[in-house]
């Protein structure tokens, strides 16, 4: 890949502040695309309308700004490419990978066996899969899964190998609700941008086959994948979007504190603290940070992340 060649991307969601795992999500994305002279793109993954929290997309934008983290070209609403997703699923129904299914949530949770996949995410039985289950009403459109593992390595964790079939089984490509999943969203949206580089949280590693398999049958590329690791809180556990939000609305002093955070941020992802104060200016820290970026030195590992010089 040449040097310039390198498109990149940040995509939070407006369901919250941006906190300590998000901000090196952001910086992480912006210092692997810049780096190599490339394209740092802003989508705002607003697809999910029942958990997008009002102002908080302004809120997010300015934040960055603030920080100094510039995006390029113009920012991508998921929210407003409904008729994009559509046509990507009306190309998945005409291959015959999708089909109708009729349970809740409720009903799988009691038919779905261990194990069960990351997080709160539940196997599908299966129940729908050759036809819906009498008396049942079509909810939600699910993509049929393979046997075979999809492989990939990512460039921070390394080789990487999933079992679809026994991590989630066939997933959901359009909810009950009516809205498209973020998994088709967000491959049809990264290749339309020509994204071929994506940075983000660890959190997001186990739905990268998932999102992989997608791409394979809509024969999109497939970008190179770093997943960076996790923000804890102190005891270890899982960070709290309302912990350690770094934002103007949750009264961070940003224009103050903007300096620490991001030399937080670059100490945690394994760069060598730049020689430059907390106080300069976010764009010369950046700037060095850009200049003296190591991808080798960004850990697999997370663990909590300490504001303290
Ligand atoms: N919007 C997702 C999040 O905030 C990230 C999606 C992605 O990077 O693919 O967790």
């Amino acid at each position: 890949m040449r040097q310039s060649d390198v498109t990149g991307r940040f995509a939070p969601s407006p369901t919250g502040p941006l906190h300590l795992g998000s901000l090196v999500a952001a910086l992480g994305s912006y210092l692997f695309a810049k780096s190599r002279g490339g394209q740092w793109l802003l989508r705002m993954d607003d697809l999910d309308t029942p958990r997008v929290v009002p102002g908080m997309a302004d809120d997010i934008l300015r934040t960055l700004e603030i920080l100094g983290l510039h995006w390029d070209g113009e920012i991508v609403w998921q929210s407003r490419r409904d008729e994009v997703y559509a046509e990507a699923l009306l190309k998945l129904e005409q291959l015959g990978v999708v089909y109708p299914c009729g349970c809740s949530r409720g009903e799988i949770a009691r038919i779905a066996t261990a194990p069960h996949g990351d997080g709160d995410e539940l196997v599908y039985p299966g129940t729908c899969r050759n036809g819906l289950a009498p008396g049942k009403e079509p909810r939600s459109l699910r993509i049929r899964v393979p046997e075979e593992e999809v492989s990939f390595r990512d460039g921070i964790v390394g080789p990487c190998r999933q079992k679809l079939a026994d991590v989630c089984g066939d997933f959901v490509v359009r909810r009950a609700d009516g809205l498209f999943a973020y998994h088709l969203a967000t491959v049809v949206d990264d290749a339309e941008a020509g994204v071929n580089q994506v940075v983000r949280g660890a959190d997001l590693l186990a739905s990268t086959p998932r999102q992989i398999y997608l791409q394979r049958l809509l024969g999109i590329g497939e970008p190179a994948y770093f997943h960076l690791p996790l923000v804890t809180g102190p005891d270890g556990g899982k960070l709290s979007k309302r912990d350690c939000a770094v934002s103007l609305a949750s009264g961070r002093d940003l224009g103050r504190d903007g300096g620490t955070l991001l030399l937080a941020a670059l100490r945690f992802l394994g760069q060598l603290f730049p020689d430059v104060p907390a106080s300069a200016p976010p764009a010369a820290i950046l700037a060095a940070a850009v200049a003296g970026f190591r991808p080798d030195a960004v850990p697999a590992i997370g663990g909590p992340l300490s504001t303290e010089p």
